[in-house]
Order: structure tokens, then sequence, then C-alpha cells
């Protein structure tokens, strides 16, 4: 038996052949747990036999595999946990009959509503990832990008010169470490922020992508896309950010129509003689007006869809 402080450094072994980058690093994790045969013959004997599979496992030979960066089964998990926990509420149908009616009416709501958060920008984490990914891209230039096919861009690497990733925008792929396995990588991000394409892997994050979710959920009962709007966004997907969380990821957001929209907030005068200081809060009251027509017009735009609730099943 293997003691309970020895297993995390033979954890880490493994995963250290797990994610073994080529061949020759592979070759020097594998030998590393096999010198250990003499401490650990039965942990070594069953690495040997799982190692046999290292097709199968071994990060680096699944790369030509569309795992869209998710190699495991966790998707089929979750699907079988919510199935029995929420859908069945841990309980058994009564006959087949009442499953099926528990599949096609109770899951197919379950489903809607987990859809419509989406579309509703409830969930935090895909907008946090998202900028953690964009906040990767800063020393991008768009200048830099190019149009290789109708379908394939160019974007120059942020870390060695001179080299340049290609991505297939139908396919959702990137020739980088990351994007190659079809999963968004920071040059996806850059070309879906910038040039606000869409592709098939990004997560929903501009008010197009997220009608598509409520047409999806809704159906013809879907309301117009206007209704999916956050208060901070413009018809265009443009995303507000506060300055105050973002500014070091982001700044105010610049898009194809040039459109360029941003909250500023007075700031102290120090010292009331000083013309530039004044000058300064003239400009921010201007700006503080501008804000103001930017909250009425959404107000009017609220109460404009108080009738226009979308309907519940
Ligand atoms: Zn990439």
């Amino acid at each position: 038996m293997v003691l309970k402080e020895k297993r995390l450094p033979l954890m880490r072994m493994f995963q250290k052949v797990l994610y073994a980058t080529d061949e020759v690093n592979l070759n020097e994790e594998t030998s590393n747990i096999l010198n250990l045969r003499d401490e650990f013959p039965n942990f070594v004997k069953r690495f040997e036999n799982y190692f046999k599979r290292k097709n199968e496992w071994v990060l680096m030979f699944r790369r030509d595999i569309i795992t869209r960066g998710n190699n495991t089964n966790n998707y089929a998990e979750a699907c079988i946990r919510i199935l029995k926990e929420i859908i069945l509420n841990r309980t058994k149908a009564y006959n087949v009959v009442a499953l099926v009616e528990f599949i096609c009416y109770v899951w197919e709501d379950y489903l809607i509503l987990r859809i419509l958060d989406h579309a509703h920008n409830r969930r935090d984490n895909i907008q946090r990832n998202y900028a953690k990914l964009c906040s990767r891209t800063l020393n991008f230039n768009i200048d830099q990008v190019t149009l290789i096919s109708e379908t394939c861009y160019s974007v120059p690497s942020s870390n060695t010169e001179n080299s340049v990733y290609t991505i297939d925008i139908q396919i959702g792929v990137c020739d980088c470490y990351v994007g190659y396995t079809g999963a968004f990588c920071k040059h996806q991000a850059f070309l879906h922020k910038h040039l606000n394409l869409s592709l098939p892997n990004a997560p929903p994050i501009s008010v197009t992508e997220r009608y598509v979710l409520g047409k999806l959920a809704l159906g013809d009962k879907c309301p117009s896309q206007s209704w999916f709007l956050g208060l901070k966004e413009n018809e265009n997907g443009i995303q507000f950010q506060e300055e105050s969380e973002r500014s070091n990821i982001d700044n105010v957001v610049n898009h194809a129509s040039n459109h360029i929209e941003s909250f500023t907030r007075p700031k102290d005068i120090l010292n009331k003689n000083d013309t530039n200081a004044f000058q300064s809060f003239a400009n921010d009251e201007v700006a503080s007006n501008n804000a103001n027509d930017v909250l009425e017009k959404e107000f009017l735009r609220i109460k404009e869809f108080l009738n226009d609730v979308p309907l519940r099943r």
C-alpha cells in the first residue's frame, strides 16, 4: 500500500506523463516513474498497464481530435446527474411512459431555463473567462491580422517574433497549442472581439449570440433582439466596461462602426483656481449629461418592453 504522504508526488508524476509536450519529455517522465519499481512495484505495474493504451489518454496523442479542450467525460457525467437528481428528483419513474413524460416535459423546461440563463447573461463566469482571454491579447494589433482565405485569418504570435497562428473561423480551430483541438483560444477571442466574427466555439457574449440562444429556447415566442440587451450595451453588442474593474484589461471598446461611448465620472477638483481643472470639470459635466441621456434612453427601452415579456410555458 502507498503511504498517504507519498500519493501526491506519485500523482504529480503521473500528471507529467499525461501533459507531456513531446516524445523526449514523455520518455523522460515515463522513465522517472519506471525507476520507482523497487519502491512502489504495484503502482509501476499499474502504470505500465495503462501506458500500453497511451494513445487514448496522453494528451499529445489526442491532438488530432476535436475535443474543444474537454478531454474528460464531464458533460456525460453532469447530464446523468441532472437527470437523476433534478429531473427525476432521485425517484424512480412509475413506468416507461412516465419516464418519457419526464424527459419530454420536465427536462425540456429545465433546459429552456438553463439556456435562458445564458441568453440573459446571468452566468458571470462566461464573461469573466472571456475578459481573461482578452486581457492576454493587449499587445495584439488589429492591423497585423490578415485574411488568408474566406474563412481563415492569421494572427501574430504574442511570444514568438515573426510567427503567426492560423485560425479557421468556420470550424473554430487555431494552430496554437490551446486552439489546436478546437478550444476557444486567445487568438480566436481577439478576432471575435475586434472583428465581431461568429465562431462555433465562442461563448455567448454579444447580444446577437444571446439572441440566438433566446430563439433556441423560446422559438416563435422569443422577443426581439433588443430585449436581450444589457443596460451597458447598445444594438451593436458593444459592452461598456467599468473602468475601475477592467481598465487594465480593456480600454473603452472600439467597434467596427467606430461607435465609441463611455461613462465618465466627475473628477475631484482640488484647486478651484486651476483653469485646467475647471475645464476638466466642464468636460466631465458634458460627459455626465451624455450618460444621463443614455440612462434615460435605457429607461424608455425598458418601459417599451413592459408589454413584451416572454411567455412561459
Ligand atoms: Zn490560438
